[in-house]
């Protein structure tokens, strides 16, 4: 179960934020959970879940270790401040900020190698599906985006299908249309890294997951997880959806 921040909260909020979260989920053992801060509140999210088994991760990674990229983020710099996850290709990323299929595959690639987890988001715009293209548009993020990556590199990977239409509009997929698109992921995997890569591959849903809906996606046997934006943000939203 993890929870995207985007671009809010303070390091100052962040404290606040667990003050008020841990309690509410020092027994929820039944799965993993990560929470992604912005990068100015890293340290202050490592530093209010020590002693939890909460996990924290960056929105982005840089493909470099370090060097003149400026505005951007090393896997070195990120371990450093204590976090151990990242998101990757997040639509909002591709959206505003050029990210594409091969700078996601790249910041994988680097990921892995600074021993930092991905979770590789996918997912196709509204206009894509209404064109009937969502298959195509999943089957080409898989091949350029993920792909590439050997079979080591693959088990260590979550992906997450994040349809741009349902992020943040409150329209969330129904838990048939989720799972149908996890499917198509899987299909791929299978195809690429076969049967045991299928099987063991976390493949969470994401987009505008909240506590009321999270029952019915979950009892997909699909999906295996959430990414949630806007209800991570309230602790005790975010503890009910990982206690749905
Ligand atoms: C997200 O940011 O990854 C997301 C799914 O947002 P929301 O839950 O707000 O739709």
């Amino acid at each position: 179960m993890a929870g995207n921040w985007k671009m809010y909260k303070t390091p100052a909020d962040t404290t606040a934020f667990f003050d008020k979260f841990r309690p509410l989920t020092e027994k929820s053992e039944h799965c993993e959970i990560v929470i992604c801060p912005p990068f100015t509140s890293l340290s202050a999210a490592v530093d209010a879940v020590k002693g939890s088994a909460i996990r924290i991760g960056a929105q982005n990674i840089a493909w470099a270790r370090e060097g003149a990229f400026t505005g951007e983020i090393s896997g070195p710099m990120i371990a450093a401040a204590g976090a151990t996850h990242a998101i990757i290709g997040h639509s909002e990323r591709r959206q505003y900020f050029g990210e594409t299929d091969e700078t996601v595959l790249k910041r994988t690639q680097a990921a892995l190698e600074f021993g930092i987890s991905p979770i590789v988001c996918v997912g196709e715009r509204l206009e894509e599906r209404e064109s009937g293209n969502t298959e195509a548009v999943l089957v080409r993020q898989f091949l350029k985006g993920i792909a590439g990556l050997t079979e080591q590199q693959f088990a260590k990977i979550v992906i997450a299908y994040e349809p741009v239409w349902a992020i943040g509009t409150g329209k969330t997929a129904t838990p048939e249309i989720a799972a149908d698109a996890h499917r198509v992921i899987r299909a791929q995997v299978r195809e690429k890294y076969g049967k045991e890569g299928a099987e063991a591959i976390r493949i969470l849903y994401g987009g505008s997951v909240k506590p009321d809906n999270t029952k019915s996606l979950m009892a997909q046997p699909e999906i295996d997880g959430v990414l949630v934006g806007g209800a991570s943000l309230d602790p005790v939203s975010f503890a009910s959806i990982i206690n749905f």
